[in-house]
Formats: C-alpha cells, structure tokens, sequence
C-alpha cells in the first residue's frame, strides 16, 4: 500500500516497536503512532482521539475506517467511553479562561498557523477525505481543502473587525449620558458535531470561528468520517493551539448524545439530519443550550423560459451530482417551464452521460456514495417515483462491483406524491419536473418542509429579483447553486426543517459568542427614578411622558417646556447632561 496515495501519509502504518506501544495518554506533536488491539479490524492501523494536546486511545473499542470505492476497511479509529469524553469537555473547559484572554493577534497567529499546516499536507488530506468519504480528489480540493483555507484566511484577517465592540448611540433622553457599548464575548466550551458528507469543509470554518472568538471546542467527527476529523487534531497540535483548546472526540453516537447533554457545553453547533438535529434540540433544551442546526436539504432549482439552457444544464447537472449527490445543498428537485423543458433535459442529459464513476486513481467526477445505507435509500426513493410513474431517463439502479456506486440519475414524469420530491435523496439523482408557469415553479418549490438553498436560472433580473424574494430558503442564487459555501462573508444555513441559526459570516461567527450591554455611567449624585419618590416624582413623570410621546408636535413642545420647570429635573440630572442631550427632549 502507498500511505500517501492512500491518504494515510505521514501516519504511516509501519512505524515498528514503537508503534505497538500503548496509545493512551501518550504525548503527541511528533509522528503518529500505531497501535493494535484485538477489537474490530485488528492489524489496521489505528487512530486515536485528541482530548488536552495528546493523543487518547479509546476504551470502547474501535470501528473501521471503511473505503466506500471498495467496501473494504483500511485502518480503525478508537472510541471513547463517557468517561474519557467528559475528560475532553473538562479540558476545554479549563483551557477557556486563558484562551479567552488571549488577543485576537494571537488567535489569529494560531489560525495561520494551522493554514500553514493544512497547505502543507493539502494533498494528503484530499487523499484521505477520496480514501475514506469517497469524493474525487479533485473535488475533495475544491469543496473541502480551498473553502477551509478560505474560511481560515477570513477569520484571521476579520475576525477582530467583525467582533469589535458596537458603541451604542442612546435613544433615551434619561439614559443618554452613559457610555453604552455591545461586548461579543466568547460563550465558554463549543460541541461541534459533524456530518460526513463534508467532513473537512464543515468542521474547519466552525472550529475557526469557535476558537477566534475565544472560545474552547469539543469537535465530533461523524463515524463515517472520523479519520478525517482526527487529522485536524493532529495538525491543530502541530500549529501549536494551547492544550484543550480543540479536541477531537472519536465516540458513538450514545456518547455523542451524553455530550449534547453535559451542562458545561455552553453551545452547540450540530451539522446532520433533520432527524438528530431535533433530537439535539430537545435533548439541549434540558440545560437552555443554545443551539446551531445545520440540517438538510430538499433544494430546488427554478429553470426559467428565458434562462441560458447551456449554463443552466451544465449548473444544474453539477450542483445535483457534486459529492454523488451527498450535498446538504445540492440540487434535488428541478422546475422547469414547458417552454424550455425539451431543451433543457436534451442538455442535461448530454452532460450526465459525460460523467465517469471515480476510479481507483481518482480520475472521474462521481464518487461512491459513503455508506451502503444511504445507497438503499437513494434506490428506495427511485423505485418509489418510478412505482407512481416517474420515468428513468438514465442510470436508475445500483452500479455492478465492488464499492457503494449508484450512477447519475434523471428522471421525468415526477410529482409530490413521490418520496423523490419531497425527502431528502442524499444521492446522484435528478428529478425534473415540467410546470406551466413560474408562479407553478415557486408554489412547488415552497412546498417542502425544508428550506436550506435554492436557486433560479434566468437572464432576467426582474425575474432573479422576484426568485430572491419568494423562494423559501436560507440562501437563495441565481444562475448558480451551492457555490456561496466557499464564500466565507457568505452565511450559510437554512429556514424551515433545514435549520436554526448560520454559520460562515459575520452572522456565523456572531453565533459563537454572547451579545452582552455593557454601560458606564460616570455621575455622581443619584438617578431621577430613584427613591425618595417624593411630592414632585410622580407629576414629572406623567409630564415627561406626554413631552416625550405625544404625537402632536405642539402639545410636545408645551409640555417639553413645562418639564424644563422641574426642580428635581434639573437637580437630579444635572444642568450639563440636560443641555448636552436637549436633542433627545426636543
Ligand atoms: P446524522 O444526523 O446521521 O449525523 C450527524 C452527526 O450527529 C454525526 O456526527 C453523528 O454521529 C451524530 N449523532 C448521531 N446521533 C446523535 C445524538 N443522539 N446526539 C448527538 N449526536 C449524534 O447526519 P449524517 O448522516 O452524518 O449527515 C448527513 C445529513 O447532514 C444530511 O441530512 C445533510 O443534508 C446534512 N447536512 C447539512 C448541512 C448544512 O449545512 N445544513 C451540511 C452538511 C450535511
């Protein structure tokens, strides 16, 4: 076996006696060493988790890292139990005072740091993400490796602009001589908990954002995709994070949801089903955690009479396929007006039948999907549309051989009655339906539960402009799909089942820190509300409201005029502060 090509690199598995030592506990930064235990794919090499700087080997065993082109394991990754996990939550907990004080100068050397790290293993890392997610390398460079180096690069260079404090210009004459600001102030311990169709792309923005805001992190790769999240341990502790700043947490998903569940988390950011992502919910809800949930999709795509048909198919054909279809975002329903749809399918299936599965040497442009299961699900969803007359114009059943391939898929003649239009596929397939208008395109668009991305192809702006308005989405192009993931002022996430809150952005990185009004008031003698609540109080009081709210102008001025008689006005508030802030009475 080739470790580089194979995407184990630098932690290759034959590094002798030393590698056989036991893993626990042990001091890392340097080469990662092998273990082997007499669990589930003994002789593999193993990998452990990262909890406090060193590397953890697990004591609920291990589960194999399995080639989703082959089916077969090539390494395994421990588990931790509870116990150990918990250890990983104590430790960021008790790196975040320090890391919390730490400026914005230094995160950011941090954050440049591990740029520096990822592009010097760029290769490597594309090499594991095709090895053990599936996706070409090519495609495993420009959606995983580039948008991460992008999201680094912007925090670094923003992130302090982005958090500065607000200074607040105050709106109430009582209350305008403090000096009032809004503080972002970091949250405590982040749980990120990761899918595995973007493993990289979706754990580095929001570990970067986590960490850069001053905050300490807990990440969960997915089972599917834990060596992956494992190697950001690894290179986080090569760029030189603090001990507990970020750990990685190899764990199933019983332990996952006791993490969810401990009350020293104080938010997290769950990327996943809609059906996990509401049992997060509910679970956090037990401790008030605030909650992140990047969910599915169920996108769709309106093709306009007037739209460029070539770039169009071309688009579509991408942003469906992109990932084997594995896209939280990708296209999973198409629109199209009648006027067109001849056209346009001619176009999309010209480009479909160009692309190639992805073979051993990473040539190709359509991966395996990850996991055998979600390979049944992709075949379930055709044999149901096709069952109530949905019509296969290509590919439409498992690929032959070894792996968990389903070929690119189109089909005509769908509904909403159909499974394919209205769950999430997760899969290389196209459901293209015909409608008579673009009104029929965005009531059916609108009709799903979901609401992550959606996208409107047309050479009108007037069009783009009512497409941007109506459809119901979290992020909404026109003429592309998909692509703002890679655009780091880009928030990204969705509305409806699709989820709750945004990463990426000044949004995103707004979600990992706690908006707190700070005030100081510089006076000496004592406020006007407070006590004694005297003969003069209670008459100033009704007069100040109808000086101050009144709508007629003249009944303002009146009594504007008449609070400006106020002893205890002047005496309690002061002859300086009255006239510095006469604006806010008049
Ligand atoms: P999943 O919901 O099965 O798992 C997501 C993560 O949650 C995994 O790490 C899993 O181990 C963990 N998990 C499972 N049970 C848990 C529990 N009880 N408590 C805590 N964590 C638990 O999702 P998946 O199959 O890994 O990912 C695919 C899904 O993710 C798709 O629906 C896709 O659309 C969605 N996704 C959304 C976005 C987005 O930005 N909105 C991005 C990528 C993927």
């Amino acid at each position: 076996m080739d470790p580089m090509r194979h995407g184990i690199g630098p932690f290759d598995p034959g590094e002798g006696a030393a590698a056989r030592a036991p893993a626990a506990e042990r001091p890392s930064g340097g080469r990662r060493r092998i273990s082997v235990m007499g669990q589930e794919g003994a002789g593999l090499p193993a990998f452990h988790s990262w909890v406090a700087g060193r590397e953890v080997e697990g004591r609920a065993g291990a589960r194999p890292a399995v080639n989703p082109a082959t089916g077969e394991a090539f390494a395994r990754a421990s588990l931790l139990d509870a116990a150990q996990a918990g250890e990983a939550v104590a430790a960021a907990q008790s790196a975040f005072p320090a890391w919390s004080r730490t400026s914005f100068r230094e995160r950011s050397r941090l954050l440049d740091r591990l740029r520096q790290a990822i592009v010097d293993e760029a290769d490597d890392v594309a090499r594991l993400v095709e090895r053990e997610q599936g996706k070409p390398f090519a495609e495993a460079l420009a959606a995983e490796i580039l948008p991460s180096l992008e999201a680094l690069a912007h925090l670094s260079a923003h992130a302090e602009d982005l958090l500065r404090d607000d200074a607040l210009e105050p709106g109430q004459l009582l209350l305008a001589h403090k000096d009032a600001r809004l503080v972002y102030a970091p949250i405590g311990v982040v749980l990120a908990i990761k899918p595995w169709n973007y493993p990289w792309a979706q754990s580095l923005p929001v570990l970067a954002s986590a960490l850069v805001a001053g905050n300490t992190v807990v990440l969960k790769p997915a089972p599917a995709a834990t060596l992956i999240g494992l190697r950001i341990g690894a290179l986080a502790r090569k760029a030189g994070f603090p001990d507990g700043a970020l750990n990685v947490v190899s764990v199933d998903d019983g332990v996952a949801g006791a993490l969810v569940e401990d009350p020293r988390i104080g938010k997290i950011v769950f990327t996943g089903s809609v059906a996990t992502g509401k049992k997060v919910a509910a679970a956090a809800a037990k401790n008030l955690t605030p909650v992140v949930l990047e969910l599915g999709g169920k996108d769709a795509a309106v093709v306009c009479r007037d739209a460029d048909l070539d770039r169009t198919a071309k688009g579509i054909v991408w942003a469906a396929f992109l990932n084997a279809g594995q896209t939280c975002a990708s296209v999973e329903r198409v629109y199209v007006e009648r006027e067109v749809a001849e056209a346009f399918l001619a176009r999309v299936l010209q480009e479909t039948a160009r692309l190639r599965p992805r073979d051993a040497s990473g040539e190709g442009e359509v991966g395996p999907l990850t996991l055998e299961r979600q390979r049944r699900v992709v075949a379930e969803h055709v044999a149901d549309a096709v069952a109530k007359g949905a019509r296969v114009l290509t590919g439409g059943s498992p690929a032959e051989g070894p792996g968990f391939f389903y070929p690119p898929t189109v089909l005509v003649d769908v509904d909403h009655r159909m499974t394919i239009m209205r769950e999430e596929t997760f899969g290389p397939v196209l459901p293209i339906q015909v409608v008579a208008s673009l009104e029929e395109a965005i009531r059916l668009a609108n009709d799903s539960p979901y609401g992550l991305t959606a996208s409107g192809w047309t050479r009108s702006d007037e069009t783009a402009r009512r497409l941007q308005r109506e459809l119901q989405a979290g992020v909404v192009s026109i003429n592309d799909h998909v692509s703002s993931f890679g655009e780091p002022t880009a928030p990204w996430g969705g509305v409806k089942w699709s989820g709750i809150g945004r990463i990426h952005g000044q949004a995103g990185l707004r979600e990992m820190v706690q908006v707190k009004y700070v005030s100081l008031d510089r006076g000496r003698g004592p406020e006007l509300w407070w006590y004694p609540y005297d003969a003069s109080l209670a008459p100033l009081l009704s007069r100040a409201a109808r000086a101050l709210y009144s709508i007629s102008l003249l009944r303002r001025l009146k009594e504007q005029l008449g609070l400006l008689r106020s002893a205890r006005l002047w005496r309690r508030f002061g002859a300086w502060r009255l006239l510095a802030n006469l604006d806010k009475l008049f």
